[in-house]
């Protein structure tokens, strides 16, 4: 099992605190590094994100 750190899947960043994770429509999941990249990517992307 890899112990890597994620990647922010909106700028990149090394995701240091988790629970900022958005989930899609088609079962992936996105990490984030904060809730702003998290909000922004919710806002871009609205139709595809599973609401909760
Ligand atoms: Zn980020």
């Amino acid at each position: 099992m890899s112990k890597e750190k994620k990647a922010c899947d909106l700028c990149g960043l090394t995701v240091e605190v988790s629970g900022f994770t958005l989930k899609l429509k088609n079962g992936e999941q996105k990490d984030f590094c904060c809730e702003g990249c998290k909000g922004i990517y919710q806002m871009l992307n609205d139709d595809q994100i599973l609401a909760e």
